[in-house]
């Protein structure tokens, strides 16, 4: 049995509960296909008991001197770092993917964030005016209060922490709602944060489903803030949420990435990007490069050698030496699947398609590499996400045509361009509708800067600095010194 593979309870107020009525929703192992264990089915008592705790221990974080708030937040990065193995394995568990890659996640990801916003916290400064003679004006930038946080199964880690880490570091107090498929290393996290020192009730999570937890607590009275990642349709359901009580949202959302290839690129260094650009964590990742844009000059050798690339990745488990693991439920699969489907009407299918026959993969929830090319850019496997292994190729003829289907797109969370003239990439850069271009590389490196989806990825700063001001309000202070 893998670790973590039992019965959890929630985490709140500093403690470990079960929901008010002792119900509960199984979680899967992916790699296996089988029941791993259970979570709490939270409902509405569990969200208010949550969001109570949050409250009462919001004065006291907030008045908590930023320097301290600061010292826990590297704290929990160290043990962080120091317990990447425990992580590891309870990120696998529940998403399979590979434990090296999950290892990296806890220390690269994780445990940097904390130390970027551990670092800012005491970094918080106001602005000030002076009307010579009369008036002295100043800011204050306070929390909000209670925030929530609602997290995806893609990656809890990864993404958890990019709105956990400003939104502590800011002073708030928390309430996250992990996904009900994969909950396990962010319920551990919260009971690591106490575990360094971070008050209860600071920072709390209620598992189960959205349509239950996660809709009593975007509704919650208490609630001051929401932060979201997830699918664009739950994303107009926060909004409505966040409508009727006019409270804040940033939103990160899907995307359809284009990976543009020109004609001059160095082919080695661009195939080995566009292979784990969708290949990697099996495509399901927000700002995969599930377009692949390549000029014609190169096309068909450029799709030939990925697709002879592609062949060689082995699938399997986290504790297999694999490249590619499996989608996260079974669920995924079949919608996964029925878009390869409909790709076989419009597109010419190069490898892959189908779930993988070999007797050790039995029963867990994998899908080969799938590549189609010739894709037309109005066909359905180029304009929806499908967040699977699935890389839709369409030839262009230059950089005018590349740029004009990439930016053809209801999406625009990330893109790349491979060239060697750094005329094109910076053009390209330029004229793409995206919060994230990579040049000749694929996934942004470093966390320290901050960045916004554009169109229907999203909205909201992500990320550095600005993060922090998702997460503090302004409030200005006049003082007319001619009465003191
Ligand atoms: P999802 O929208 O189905 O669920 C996301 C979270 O919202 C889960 O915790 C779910 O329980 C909760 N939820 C569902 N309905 C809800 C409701 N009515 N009220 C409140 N909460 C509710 O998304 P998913 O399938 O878990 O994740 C995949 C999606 O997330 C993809 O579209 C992917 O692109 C996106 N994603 C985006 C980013 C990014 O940074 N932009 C990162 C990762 C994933």
């Amino acid at each position: 049995m893998r670790d973590g593979a039992r019965d959890w309870d929630m985490y709140i107020g500093g403690e470990w509960v079960p929901a008010d009525d002792g119900d509960r929703v199984e979680f899967f192992d992916p790699a296996k296909g089988e029941v791993a264990g259970t979570i709490p089915r939270g409902q509405e008592a569990d969200v208010d008991r949550a969001v109570a705790a949050a409250a009462a221990a919001a004065p006291e974080w907030r008045a908590t001197p930023a320097p301290e708030r600061g010292r826990l937040l590297l704290r929990l990065a160290a043990e962080l770092r120091d317990r990447a193995d425990e992580f590891a394995a309870l990120e696998s568990l529940n998403t399979g993917g590979s434990l090296g890659g999950s290892r990296w996640t806890v220390r690269e990801v994780a445990a940097r964030r904390f130390e970027f916003f551990g670092g800012l916290a005491d970094k918080v400064l106001g602005d000030t005016y002076s009307v010579p003679g009369r008036t002295h004006s100043f800011t204050l930038r306070e929390p909000y209060g209670v925030t929530a946080h609602i997290v995806p199964w893609n990656g809890p880690l990864w993404v958890g922490t990019r709105s956990i880490a400003p939104a502590l570091a800011a002073g708030n107090t928390l309430v996250v709602k992990p996904s009900a498929e994969a909950s396990l290393s962010l319920l551990r996290l919260a009971e690591l944060a106490t575990e360094c020192g971070f008050p209860s009730g600071v920072l709390n999570v209620v598992t189960g489903r959205g349509s239950e937890a996660g809709e009593h607590l975007t509704g919650h009275p208490g609630v001051a803030s929401i932060s979201f990642t997830g699918s664009g349709a739950t994303g107009r359901r926060i909004i409505q949420r966040s409508a009727e009580r006019f409270i804040p949202v940033g939103l990160e959302l899907g995307g359809k990435s284009p990976n543009i290839v020109l004609g001059d690129a160095d082919l080695d260094r661009a195939l080995q990007g566009a292979l784990w650009a969708i290949f990697a964590n099996a495509g399901q990742i927000c700002v995969a490069g599930s377009r692949l844009l390549v000029e014609d000059t190169i096309h068909d050798e450029f799709v030939e050698r990925l697709a002879e690339m592609a062949a060689k990745l082995r699938l399997g488990g986290p504790d297999m030496e694999a490249d590619m693991g499996p989608l996260i439920s079974n669920g995924q699969r079949e919608q996964v699947l029925a878009h390869i489907e409909a790709g076989r009407e419009t597109s010419r299918l190069v490898i892959g398609g189908g779930v993988p026959d070999a007797a050790e993969l039995a029963g867990g929830y994998f899908v080969e590499p799938t590549i189609f090319d010739r894709v037309p850019p109005d066909a359905a496997i180029a304009r929806e996400e499908i967040f699977g292994p699935v890389l839709a190729v369409t030839p262009v003829s230059g950089v005018d045509e590349a740029i004009a289907v990439a930016n053809d797109s209801e999406y625009g969370l990330a893109a790349a361009v491979w060239t060697r003239n750094l005329d094109a990439a910076l053009t390209v850069a330029e004229r793409l509708e995206s919060g994230q271009v990579y040049v000749n590389h694929y996934f942004t490196i470093g966390f320290e800067l901050s960045r916004t989806p554009y169109k229907g990825s999203g909205f909201g700063h992500s990320e550095g600095q600005a993060a922090m001001d998702q997460y503090l309000r302004t409030k200005v202070v006049s003082v007319d010194l001619s009465s003191t």
